[in-house]
């Protein structure tokens, strides 16, 4: 059986893990009160989006 002959160092092991990050989700500021939203979202702090479209708060 294969064996490693080097143990892997902290700095590749963590090259290799850097495609493992999760994307985060596309945030943007809301336009109405300048809270912090998810993009293409209504905003859940003023329930506003695109610029009027007011749901029931
Ligand atoms: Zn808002």
């Amino acid at each position: 059986m294969a064996v490693p002959k080097r143990r892997t160092s902290k700095t590749r092991k963590n090259k290799r893990r850097s495609h493992m990050r999760l994307s985060l989700p596309g945030m943007v500021e809301c336009s109405n009160c300048g809270e912090t939203k998810l993009a293409h979202r209504v905003c859940k702090e003023c329930g506003s989006y695109k610029g009027e479209e007011v749901v029931a708060n």
